[in-house]
């Protein structure tokens, strides 16, 4: 997914990092410059901070931009609309919240784990590594991949064997409950 955004990344005409190839999709610094860059200049300190207050001032200036807003607002619009997104969302909520649900289901081609740091993995859909790693992910056997690019199969494949047509936490635990399990949906778990 990443890499996909970083191949067809576009300059930021007046940005105060003019000579390198900026890219536009966030204002998270590791967006602004090359990933080989960004990497060089997480090894030097001192110059990574003045980087990263850099492009912060940048930013703090583009917000300021009524034009520039509304884009945002026209972009996240568009995120939220997109069923993957939503989807993303709800399997990171309930993975994260029932261990029951990530732990005693049938899942099909790969299961949830969560961890509680941040750990690096490469992502089978992305094809790319992330920098500080993710703390959940979707694993088989393998590989391994990340929640966003698993969520981008549809319900029938994302979902359990048994409860493809749940869309919310009480269908699952009740459908649990009818297979032979007996969770309370009301009760989160503790992250393990
Ligand atoms: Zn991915």
């Amino acid at each position: 997914m990443l890499s996909r955004f970083f191949k067809s990344g576009g300059r930021l005409a007046n940005s105060p990092w003019n000579s390198t190839p900026l890219r536009y999709f966030s204002s998270c610094p590791v967006n602004q410059i090359s990933r080989a860059r960004y990497d060089q200049l997480r090894l030097d300190p001192e110059k990574h901070k003045v980087y990263v207050e850099k492009t912060r001032a940048y930013m703090r200036q583009r917000r300021k931009d009524p034009e520039h807003c509304a884009k945002l607002r026209v972009q996240k619009e568009k995120t939220y609309a997109r069923e993957s997104f939503r989807r993303a969302r709800l399997l990171h909520m309930w993975c994260n919240r029932y261990v029951w649900f990530r732990e005693e289901l049938p899942w099909k081609s790969r299961r949830p784990l969560v961890l509680s740091e941040p750990t690096k993995h490469y992502c089978e859909g992305c094809e790319y590594t992330r920098f500080g790693g993710m703390k959940m992910w979707w694993f088989d056997s393998e590989s391994y991949m990340c929640n966003a690019c698993y969520a981008k199969a549809d319900w029938n494949e994302v979902m359990p064997k048994g409860y493809e047509d749940c869309r919310n936490i009480k269908e699952v635990a009740a459908r649990k409950e009818q297979l032979g399990a007996l969770p309370d949906a009301n009760k989160p778990n503790s992250v393990s």
